[in-house]
């Protein structure tokens, strides 16, 4: 008898393969932007499929490591971390994923919608790269908040350019040392300290409890400057460089690559997933820091630049990898037999894959649609874009999230037993969508952040007029979408005007996680439905079925099953 292996599947090129990208991309670029991009699009689907799916394979087998003391004693703190890791570094650089926003020559060709090509290489690049795409949210939050005007001059043209090289020797990342061990959530419970030096550096001192890309250059780190009274809101924004070679305060004899002084690396955390990313506990004891901004102005609000950026790559991040794990359980049904035929002819098993796709469609939307808006803002200043931004950064993040990691669990079943089996790759698709909910603000404090928007800022205004105007533009593609858009619309209106007479209202306060959700879910349709009525087919279907899915909780596999072939 001969033993049966089963033939490894082959997903699509993730570029040319993604219908919905690539119709985004048309839509949103023009033609011509569109062409533009196609090349830089192209070569990073080309490295994904080939060199760096070994490079992200070689990072997640061999985690980074901590060496503490060299041979003599000497305290180094070194991260060692793979050479894949370092191959996705490279690439990362080499492809511009950080830098194509800020580079003058992406601005001429595409204005605000440079963001737009950056999150396609994003949605490219993120899934298979051992979530290297985490130091490249915070470089970029690091470079976005650089770039504000009230950051000293000489600081930015020291820093900036590093952070948007595009040459993998001289390009740079960056940590974020926000998280306390006493609150990550809660920043006013900060207890790090800044005090000034009198060449107009200062001096951090204190506990950080999460940090990843701990072998970044640098980090953002939140200190209370020196008197600043008590809460977040006076917490600063300092830069602080994690090496010797960028601290004035070590020697000249300082050994390459030894820790700048007062910066130590307690540990590495030994984390669920994410497992290529070093993130550490570390202790600052008078370390050399330069401010982003004036510390006496009060700077979480500065800080926030940073953390918008943040929260969309992680949308971007829980789009992607929804994507990828799509792609993947569709080339795995393509190629398995169960009950005399292919798995991806049984419509049962198409029904399961249909839905995964209207919630991947719904997410790739959603995180589209938060980095044109930021483009908007970064780019000439948009009132409009950046008053739906407050709303949409945290709306994004967080049902994206969430559907990551309810569609990573269905894509670990999708494989059956050798889902659960580490080295065919796929369980690490739950690992670490995990972490999506959880970093750069948890659901919870994303829906309370949600509802300070809408009660005190009125951001639930741009949301309702996008709605409103996505019941007309259905109109004609679906009544019975039009319907449900209009009739959500009308019960977010009465929401929100209830939730506003008493927004501290424990019943509120309690029910922001659902207002959030549904906030969202109504938001995606409204997308899909503008693309749709731009002319895309896929979005059209999609739009429909994540309405009945999302909006109405219909099961929808028995409509899904018929359109798996143009949902992916
Ligand atoms: C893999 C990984 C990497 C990370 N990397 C970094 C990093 O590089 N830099 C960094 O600064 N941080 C980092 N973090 C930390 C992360 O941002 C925090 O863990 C997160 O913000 C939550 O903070 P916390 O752990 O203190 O949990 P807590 O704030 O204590 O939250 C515990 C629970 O309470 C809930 N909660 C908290 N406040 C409220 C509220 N007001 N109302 C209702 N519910 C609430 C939360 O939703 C959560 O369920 C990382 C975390 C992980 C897992």
């Amino acid at each position: 008898m001969t033993r049966y292996v089963q033939p490894v599947p082959t997903p699509d090129d993730p570029y040319t393969g993604d219908r919905l990208l690539r119709s985004w991309l048309h839509r949103q670029l023009g033609a011509d932007g569109h062409a533009a991009a196609q090349g830089r699009l192209s070569d990073l689907a080309a490295d994904v499929a080939g060199p760096l799916r070994a490079a992200h394979a070689d990072a997640e087998a061999h985690p980074p490591t901590l060496v503490r003391y060299d041979p003599w004693g000497a305290r180094v703190d070194r991260v060692d971390t793979s050479a894949g890791w370092q191959a996705q570094r490279a690439a990362a650089a080499r492809h511009a994923v950080v830098a194509l926003p800020y580079l003058e020559s992406a601005r001429g060709t595409w204005g605000a919608a440079a963001r737009v090509v950056q999150h396609a290489l994003l949605h490219l690049y993120g899934p298979e790269s051992a979530t290297f795409t985490c130091p490249v949210a915070m470089a970029d939050g690091a470079a976005a908040l650089l770039s504000l005007p009230e950051v000293d001059a000489g600081v930015r043209e020291a820093w900036l350019p590093r952070l948007t090289s595009t040459d993998p020797d001289t390009a740079i990342v960056s940590g974020q040392w926000m998280t306390e061990s006493q609150g990550g959530s809660d920043l006013s419970r900060s207890t790090t300290t800044g005090r000034p030096a009198a060449d107009g550096s200062w001096r951090l001192t204190g506990e950080k409890w999460f940090c990843s890309a701990a072998d970044a250059p640098m980090a953002v780190a939140l200190a209370r400057p020196e008197g600043a009274g008590r809460g977040s809101r006076v917490l600063a924004p300092f830069l602080v460089p994690r090496y010797a070679a960028d601290s004035p305060l070590a020697g000249t004899t300082a050994a390459a690559g030894a820790p700048a002084p007062g910066v130590t690396v307690h540990r590495l955390k030994d984390k669920l997933g994410t497992w290529a990313v070093p993130t550490a506990e570390i202790g600052l004891r008078d370390a050399y820091a330069l401010p982003l901004g004036d510390p006496a102005v009060p700077g979480l609000v500065r800080a926030m630049t940073l953390v918008v950026v943040t929260r969309v790559h992680n949308a971007a991040a829980a789009a992607g990898g929804m994507r990828r794990g799509l792609t993947y359980a569709r080339a795995y049904a393509d190629a398995r037999a169960v009950a005399g035929g292919r798995l991806a002819d049984n419509p049962l098993h198409r029904g399961t894959l249909g839905a995964l796709a209207v919630d991947a469609a719904g997410a790739f939307a959603l995180a589209g649609h938060a980095f044109a808006l930021l483009g908007r803002v970064e780019v000439g200043a948009d009132p409009d874009a950046a008053a739906e931004l407050r709303v949409v950064a945290p709306l994004a993040k967080l049902a994206t999230g969430r559907l990551a990691v309810s569609s990573a669990s269905e894509y670990v079943e999708c494989f059956g037993g050798a889902g659960y089996v580490e080295d065919t790759g796929v369980p690490r698709l739950l690992r670490d969508a995990q972490v999506l909910p959880i970093w750069e603000g948890t659901t919870n404090v994303l829906a309370l952040d949600v509802l300070r928007a809408v009660t005190r800022e009125d951001a639930g205004a741009p949301l309702l007029r996008r709605l409103t105007a996505a019941v007309d533009l259905a109109r004609p593609l679906s009544p019975a979408l039009a319907d449900t858009l209009a009739a959500v619309a009308g019960e977010l209106t009465a929401a929100l005007a209830d939730i506003t007479a008493d927004p501290q209202a424990a019943g509120v306060v309690a029910g922001a996680r659902g207002l959030a959700l549904r906030l969202a879910a109504a938001l995606t349709c409204a997308l899909l439905v503008e693309h749709a009525a731009w002319g895309d087919e896929q979005a059209e279907v999609a739009a429909r079925l994540w309405a009945r899915r999302r909006l109405r909780h219909e099961d929808i596999a028995g409509d899904a099953h018929q359109h798996l072939d143009l949902l992916c």
